[in-house]
Parts: C-alpha cells; structure tokens; sequence
C-alpha cells in the first residue's frame, strides 16, 4: 500500500518536473526564435542603405555570388554595371544639408528602379555608386539602350524647394562571363570601364581590353610622375616646368574676312618638359599634385615666373598684358597665398596680375572665399571664376566675392553652333554677366562661325585655339604685336590654329 502511494507520488512529481521542463523548453524556444528573428532583423537592416532603402553593398555580394555560380552551369550573360553620380553630388554633400542628401539619394534609388526590368536588381553600393544588375542579357545594344535610359533617368533635375538640382552620372559595365567569371573581377572591370567613361566625358562605357590598356598606362603614367615629383627637388623639377601663354582677345569690329583685336591678355598654363617622356600637358600631373600637395610649391613656382615675365614685359604692347594664373583648390587654402604673393610679385605687377581659381573652389566655403580674396584684392590681384558654368554657385555669393570676370566652361561652347541649348546657357550667362558687372570671357572657341555665333550674343572676350594655342613666351610677343598691329584675316586665324597642335 505504501509502496503503490510512494510510487504514486514519484510519478506526480515526475510529471510535474516534465511539464516544468516543458514549459522551460517552450520558453527557451521562443527565446531562440526571438533572437534569430533580431538577427534576421540586424541582417536585414545591415544590408540595406538607410537613405536609398535599397539593398547595399553586403546583398550585393551575397546575391550576385549567388546569380553567378547558378550562371556558371547555363549560357545565361549577366551584366554587371556600376553607375556613379558626378562631382555635384560631391559638391552638393559639402554644402546641403544630411535631409537634402538623402531625398535625393532616395529618389535616384526610385527612378532607378523603375529603369530596370522585373528580372534585374539595384544597389546602393557606396555613397554615390549605384549596382545594377542586369540577367538574361542577349542583345549588347539593346543593354547599352536600357542603361543610357537609367543614366538619362538620374540626371533629370530633383525639385527642391524651388531649387533645380540636377546631378549626372556615368556609368561602366562589365559582362559575364566575357569579362570575367566571378563577382570581384567583374565589379573592377566595370569600374575601369566607369574610369575611362569618365575621363573621355562619356556617359556609358563597356570594358574591352583596349580600354584596361589605356586605363592602366594612364595609372602607370600617374606614378611615375608622382615618384619623380617626389624623388627630386622642386628646385631640380622647376627647371623641367615651362610655362605657356595661350592669347585672351578683346574683339572689336568684325567684318567679312577678318576681326580687329582691341587688347590681348593672357592665360598662363603650365607645362612638364620630362626627361624621358617628353612635354607633358596639366592634366597628366596637376590631378597628382594637388592630391598630394605638391600642388604648393609647383604654384608657387608659377607665381614666381609669372612675376618675372610681368617684370620682362613692361613696355609696349606687350606692357598692357594682363597674365591669369590658375590657382587649384589646395592652394587657394593654403595660408601662405597672400604672402606668398606679397613675396614674389612687385607691387605694380599685381594690377596686371589675375587668378582664375574654379567655381566648385569658391562655393567649397564661400564665407572664406569672400575673406581670402577681399585680402588679395586690397594687395591688387584680380579675380576670374574658371568653367563657370560646370559648378553650383549661388548667385547671392557671387555677387558677395570680388570676382571682375566669368570664363564660361569650354563645354558649353564647343557644341554652339549646333546646340540651342548650349547657346541659350552662353547667352543667359553672358546677360548675368552685363547685369552683375563682371568681364565674360567665352573658352574653347575653335572657329569663325563660333566667333560671330558669341560676339551676335554679346560677347566680346574671347580664348580658343582660334586665337592661338598655349604657346611659349617668344611666340606669344609675335603673336601680341601682330593682333594689334591691324585688322588678322580668319585665314591667318585658321593657320594660327592648327600651329603648334602638340
Ligand atoms: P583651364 O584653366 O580651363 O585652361 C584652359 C584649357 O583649355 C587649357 O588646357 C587650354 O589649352 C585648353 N584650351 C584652350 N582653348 C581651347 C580650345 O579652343 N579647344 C580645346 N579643346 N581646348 C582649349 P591645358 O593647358 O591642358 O590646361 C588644362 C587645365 O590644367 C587648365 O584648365 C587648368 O585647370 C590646369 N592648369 C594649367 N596650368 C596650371 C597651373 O599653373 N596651376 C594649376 N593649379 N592648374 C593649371
Ligand atoms: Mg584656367
Ligand atoms: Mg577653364
């Protein structure tokens, strides 16, 4: 009896210790599934980008991983395309505020997907680079349609506040498996293709070898340059540098077969003369040396010579020359501008003296801007905004900087005898230019019907090949003496321009 009652007892205790555990187990499981569901979640939030929404660059990886080794065992082709947004979105995230970046980033996330197909897949990669990825991809020019289509898409203008704000992009594509067979190779190949698309002003460009040739000499080139810029003095350097002149014209009258020139300024450019690879243009090395400050010193050097052809040309015709210097972003900063300038440069030069310094340089921080040139000016030099146009400025703070002149960027002029557009932007800048007191001077106009097409909208400033191209100071006086001499036929002119095309 007390045995059946104790074993009574053990087996209500059993049981009760079973349901404990039970209800403990279902608890631990709940806990569990909570916590796969946070780490679903944290996942999920991690690979998506909060302002675009879109799946980043983690999904990116793990899908395209993932289309490519299912496309290794069919005859399916996958494009790959990265599409990056210009130096306005640069610009704009030094200057707008976070809210503005993000709406924009969104809404470019929004047109983009509506521009691909229902099979294919978008990412926000980087800050200003977006993925697509495009499957099924039989027809080359039907892809290369889809993705001009998707670049037109992004660059139409965001309303904002009664703000236009339109910013462009390029984009690069690689395709699998013909330009290579796993996610890494595909993404850099579509990224050289990006890096050519963009440096050859492009919109769209798909990898070739030719183009990963060109890319990487254009690298290689770059280092080399970078090593000897830094192996060797700037002193040994400054005897390789030259400087260029490349004619500012002030038309007067035009007639049927020839202009009068009523004064001729000047724009100093520089130039390499390198040992073994022969006379190299700035844009094969200002880039590298504004990144790594050499920019400074080779600036300086230009100042100097600058100040020391003012002192050789001091009579004559020549004596009326004004020299525009390009002054890069680094060394508009750079604290020593001024007293550099003090240094090297007599005060009766400084009247002749103007720097052009770029309007994306000037709206970096216009507050200091305004307070570096107002010291400059007091000192004498004059200011030029350079590719005006190409940049964000506030009207409000140019009017606030102690800018004389505009260079209207060469983009706008190299198409305006066929681009109403072009011309409708040329004319409005130059009615600003007449309302806001300033000099316009029109850059890159390579012929006559160009000459007539900008001086019929009002513009009498004028450089271009069509005036001569950058040249040395020797050449630069007989040019100087010539255009003042008399009335120069578009004949000379035309012969004038294909001179010297190295
Ligand atoms: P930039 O200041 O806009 O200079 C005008 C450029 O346009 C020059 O190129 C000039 O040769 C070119 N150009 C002039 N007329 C025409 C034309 O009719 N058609 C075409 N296609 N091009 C024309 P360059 O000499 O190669 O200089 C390129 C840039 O390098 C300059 O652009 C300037 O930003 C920079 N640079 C040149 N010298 C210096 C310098 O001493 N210091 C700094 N910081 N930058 C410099
Ligand atoms: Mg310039
Ligand atoms: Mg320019």
């Amino acid at each position: 009896m007390s045995d059946t009652h104790d074993h009574k007892s053990r087996l209500g205790f059993l049981e009760k210790e079973i349901d404990l555990l039970r209800v403990q187990n279902q608890r631990l499981s709940e806990l569990l599934s909570e916590q796969e569901r946070r780490h679903r979640d944290l996942e999920e939030r991690l690979s998506v980008d909060a302002r675009s929404g879109l799946p980043n660059h983690l999904r990116l990886s793990h899908e395209l991983d993932a289309d490519l080794s299912a496309a290794r065992n069919g005859t399916e082709r996958i494009a790959v395309v990265i599409l990056k947004l210009d130096s306005r979105m640069t610009l704009m995230t030094k200057t707008m505020k976070p809210t503005v970046i993000e709406w924009i980033l969104y809404q470019t996330g929004q047109r983009l997907l509506e521009a691909i197909g229902p099979g294919d897949s978008l990412y926000h990669a980087r800050d200003d680079e977006f993925v697509l990825v495009y499957r099924s991809v039989s027809d080359a020019n039907a892809l290369r349609t889809r993705i001009a289509a998707a670049v037109d898409v992004v660059g139409k203008p965001h309303v904002f506040s009664g703000y236009h704000l339109a910013i462009g992009c390029v984009a690069g594509a690689a395709i699998f498996p013909d330009h290579g067979l796993d996610r890494s190779r595909l993404l850099h190949n579509a990224d050289i293709a990006l890096e050519y698309a963009r440096s050859k002003g492009r919109s769209v460009k798909f990898f070739s070898e030719r183009i990963r040739e060109s890319v990487v000499e254009k690298m290689e080139l770059q280092n080399a340059i970078l090593k000897a810029l830094e192996s060797q003095a700037i002193k040994e350097i400054s005897r390789q540098f030259l400087v260029f002149f490349q004619p500012i014209v002030t038309l007067g009258e035009i007639g049927k077969d020839s202009v009068r020139i009523e004064r001729v300024d000047a724009e100093v450019l520089i130039r390499w003369d390198h040992p073994t690879r022969g006379l190299l243009g700035p844009n094969l090395f200002i880039p590298t040396a504004e990144e790594t400050g050499l920019i400074i010193p080779i600036g300086n050097w230009v100042l100097y010579r600058t100040a020391e052809i003012l002192r050789e040309w001091s009579s004559g015709a020549l004596g009326e020359v004004r020299l525009s210097v390009n002054i890069s972003p680094r060394q508009f900063a750079s604290d020593h501008l001024f007293e550099n300038v003090k240094r090297v440069m007599q005060r009766e030069g400084r009247e002749r003296l103007k720097f052009e310094i770029t309007e994306s340089c000037l709206m970096d921080d216009p507050m200091l801007a305004v307070a570096r040139m107002g010291r400059l000016k007091s000192e004498g030099v004059s200011f030029s905004v350079d590719d005006f146009g190409t940049g964000y400025s506030s009207l409000s703070y140019l009017s606030k900087l102690p800018v004389s002149s505009l260079k209207i960027d060469q983009s706008f002029v190299r198409h305006i005898e066929k681009s109403k557009q072009d011309r409708t932007i040329v004319r409005t800048i130059l009615s600003l230019g007449r309302e806001m007191n300033f000099d316009v001077v029109c850059e890159g106009v390579e012929n006559e019907q160009q000459i007539r097409i900008l001086s019929e909208d009002g513009c009498s400033c004028i450089q271009g090949y069509i005036f001569g191209r950058p040249m040395p100071a020797q050449e630069f006086r007989l040019v100087c003496e010539e255009f003042l001499r008399k009335p120069v036929s578009f004949d000379r002119l035309k012969a004038l321009s294909m001179a010297n095309m190295v």
